[in-house]
């Protein structure tokens, strides 16, 4: 077992230990506060976080730290990484062979972290999530257009994940409508946040 997003985490060595994706060089785990009560879920590093280790630090996460303090959040409250944990070539779509084999990874952090809100960014997160974290079904489910701000409970491994999954903040640099969708969303993770009992 190990102790993801300390500081201290040894990278190299955690990628061996969980025997993910062997073919990576660049492993991001993530950032954040790994004890937060919400866990973000994105789709997969980028250049900028390929060559820093961190995820959400290019266009997107800049859009995403302004987002967060919009809405009166920071870093500390919540812990952020992503489906894929190494930068796909020419950072296209996440395939299915490389969800299947980075997802396990992805998996233990939700079952370490036990955070009371997952928030999938974007389509395949949510997809991913829906279909009960298996990458078979993921072409069926309802695309973030008609789930986002939904609350949805999700059975996993003797767990129940509350998910709601929200806009990549990608997807609202170019399509600032989706911004005042965003905050509603986010009053929703608030309110089920200030929820005395877990699912
Ligand atoms: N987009 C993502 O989904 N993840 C990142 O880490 C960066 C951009």
């Amino acid at each position: 077992m190990y102790s993801f997003g300390m500081e201290s985490v040894d990278i190299e060595a955690l990628a061996k230990e969980t025997e993910i994706c062997k073919k990576c060089k660049n492993v991001v785990v993530g950032k954040g506060n790994p004890k937060a009560e919400i866990l973000f879920v994105g789709e997969a590093p980028g250049r900028n976080e390929d060559e820093q280790g961190l995820p959400f630090v290019g266009a997107a996460g800049k859009n995403l730290d302004k987002l967060l303090a919009e809405v009166g959040l920071s870093l500390n409250d919540i812990y952020i990484t992503n489906i894929l944990k190494c930068r796909p070539p020419e950072n296209r779509a996440p395939l299915p062979d490389e969800i299947r084999a980075h997802t396990p990874w992805l998996i233990n952090q939700v079952k370490e972290m036990r955070p009371k809100v997952v928030c999938s960014l974007g389509n395949y997160a949510t997809k991913f999530f829906l279909t009960g974290l298996k990458v078979e079904g993921m072409d069926e489910q309802p695309g973030i257009t008609n789930v986002h701000g939904k609350v949805k409970i999700i059975e996993f491994d003797g767990m129940k994940i509350k998910l709601i999954p929200l806009f990549h903040p990608a997807a609202i640099i170019y399509n600032q409508k989706l911004k005042v969708e965003w905050e509603k969303d986010m009053e929703i993770v608030k309110r089920e946040i200030a929820q005395k009992t877990l699912v």
